[in-house]
């Protein structure tokens, strides 16, 4: 076996490696802006018709990197009935209709056909498309041995075999299948195995099945400690479908002051751009596909206030220095880990707190661990807020800024207004149908759909507890600011101060954190969930700080302005 490939130089283009046209249409299309490193190690070395074993788990755009090659061999239309040029096996349905779907995006403009094959589908269907013959079949071991046994798929023809999560395959008890899949395709054929781990028993299904394979794994070169920016990590399991709702959830809690939001193609950071402006928010776009002109007036209104989000690609946003961020949002996990450290680093500069939030589907809980390993921090998996939560902080945050207003003052003035409806309705009748007018202000352009999120945890958290409300996750530098992080409930009474700034004097978590934890030197630990009203800010602290932490603040500045600092009235 040779050693493994160096990854390619990150100048790597699609466009330099040989593919055809088609092929690099196609992707510009869906809006892939540069090969990911596991496509740029293992592209050269499958175009060139060599064997490969690539380790790379779902997520880190392996899908591409055998699809494209593979596109790239085979000739369209050319399989005589019930054959097929290329064979991957994949473990699961799921899979195997995804894998099926994305080469199928990739190769259309070739006129590729392309054919799942899963158990629990209708056979006759199958049946027809296999007798006609297609060009590329994606099956589970189990349902192509059906098909072999049958003698509806034969394999004489067959010029690239892909072992797609070959671990998994392993896992769930298929190896005897592969072997007798791989014992019937030609000897000369090009073959890939793909997995996420490299146990003994794929190394010897390697070394039986892949002529002088390249291997290819994507070196995961440790991060220096002091290269980490200072930001608190965070991540939520969505399912895909509520990945949007999810996004406005975290905003609305988090309340960033400027934020980019990273997706991993243009084509999601258009579509995300236009939802987000759809609900509210003031967001713009940043992608290569853009002229230099229209990313510079962006970044520019970024950096001037004029816009709050930015959704950008890896690419556009290299190099990007703003200090106003506060919030960097990976709304795909990015594919390499690499990346994940380039992204968070553009927020927690200048040796701030910044906050990294990251959005994770299911079947990526493996980056994150990826991501962890490499960093050597830790991300916590947090609970997305629910649809009571968010009602519960909105009213909450109502009371406050009513009770505000009653303290202040000052609305004499409309003192009359109440006084002529008051001959006629109860006074608790009327402050009601105020509070609802200044509810539904404030709401107003908002996205406030009610749906329930579905609560997703990967498999390794699953063990573990949800945190309550105070959620202070351990093992961590800085606590989570969400309303549900993981980790237990304090075990020290909790009080709530009010700090006399919020939002409008650019107030973030991140500033109280810092200030109650330099200035009255409380672990930032034991600081609690954290709420930003307009002209206000509410922080849980332990009963026993309280004062200490009070006092301190008066003698300190915020943003910049002294503060009042009280306990909370509620
Ligand atoms: P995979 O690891 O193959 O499941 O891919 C994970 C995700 O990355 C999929 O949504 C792909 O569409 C996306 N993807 C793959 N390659 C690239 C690329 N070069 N640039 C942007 N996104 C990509």
């Amino acid at each position: 076996m040779k050693a493994p490939q160096p990854p390619a130089p990150v100048e790597a283009t699609f466009d330099s490696l040989g593919l055809k046209p088609a092929l690099v249409e196609a992707l510009s299309a869906l809006g892939y802006e540069e090969p990911t490193p596991i496509q740029a190690a293992a592209l050269p070395p499958l175009l060139a018709g060599k064997d490969l074993l690539g380790i790379a788990a779902t997520g880190t755009g392996k899908t591409a990197a055998f699809a494209l090659p593979l596109l790239n061999h085979v000739e369209p239309g050319a399989c005589r009935p019930n054959t097929t040029s290329a064979l991957v096996l994949v473990p699961t349905r799921e899979l195997a209709m995804q894998v099926s779907e994305a080469i199928h995006r990739y190769g259309q403009k070739l006129g590729i056909s392309v054919l799942p094959l899963y158990g629990g589908q209708v056979i006759g269907q199958q049946l027809r498309v296999l007798k006609r013959g297609v060009d590329v079949v994606v099956a589970t071991p189990g349902r192509a041995l059906d098909h072999l046994r049958r003698g509806t798929l034969q394999l004489d023809d067959v010029r690239v075999v892909v072992l797609d999560e070959a671990d998994e395959m392993l896992d769930m008890g298929f190896a005897e299948d592969l072997e007798a899949i791989l014992s019937g395709t030609p000897e000369d054929r090009q073959t890939a195995l793909f997995s996420a781990t490299l146990p003994p028993r794929i190394a010897s299904i390697a070394e039986r099945h892949l002529h002088e394979p390249v291997r290819v794994k994507i070196a995961r070169e440790k991060v220096e400690q002091g290269e980490m920016p200072r930001v608190r990590q965070t991540a939520y399991v969505v399912p895909r479908a509520f990945k949007i709702a999810t996004l406005g959830r975290l905003l609305d809690v988090e309340s960033p002051t400027a934020a980019i939001i990273f997706c991993r193609t243009r084509t999601e950071v258009d579509d995300l751009t236009v939802s987000l402006n759809g609900r509210g928010w003031r967001a713009h776009a940043l992608h290569g596909g853009m002229t230099q002109e229209q990313r510079d007036r962006v970044i520019k209104q970024l950096k001037s206030q004029g816009t709050d989000l930015l959704v950008a690609t890896d690419v556009a946003a290299r190099g990007l220095d703003i200090p106003r961020l506060s919030h960097v949002v990976n709304f795909d996990v990015p594919n390499a880990p690499e990346a994940y450290v380039h992204r968070i680093g553009r927020t927690g500069r200048a040796g701030r707190e910044g906050v990294a939030i990251t959005l994770v589907e299911p079947r990526e809980h493996r980056l994150l661990r990826n991501i962890e390993r490499v960093t050597g921090q830790r991300i916590e998996v947090a609970t997305v807020p629910t649809v009571a939560d968010m009602r519960e902080k909105r009213q909450e945050l109502l009371r406050a800024s009513l009770r505000e207003t009653l303290v202040a003052g000052e609305y004499d003035s409309l003192r009359n207004v109440v006084e002529g409806l008051a001959s006629e309705f109860d006074a608790m009748d009327i402050a009601a149908a105020a509070v609802k007018l200044l509810h539904e202000a404030q709401d107003e352009g908002r996205d406030t759909e009610e749906t329930e999120i579905p609560v997703v945890a990967p498999p390794q958290e699953r063990r573990e507890r949800p945190g309550g409300k105070f959620g202070g996750p351990a093992g961590r530098a800085g606590p989570a600011r969400g309303p549900k992080a993981r980790g237990g409930p304090p075990t020290w009474d909790v009080t709530r101060l009010w700090i006399g700034a919020g939002r409008h004097a650019g107030m973030r978590p991140a500033d109280l954190v810092g200030a109650i934890a330099g200035e009255a030197g409380v672990e930032s630990s034991k600081i609690g969930a954290i709420q930003i009203g307009d002209t206000f800010s509410l922080v849980e602290v332990p009963e026993s700080d309280a004062n200490r932490i009070i006092a301190a603040l008066k003698n300190a500045t915020l943003r910049g302005k002294k503060v009042q600092v009280r306990k909370d009235r509620n």
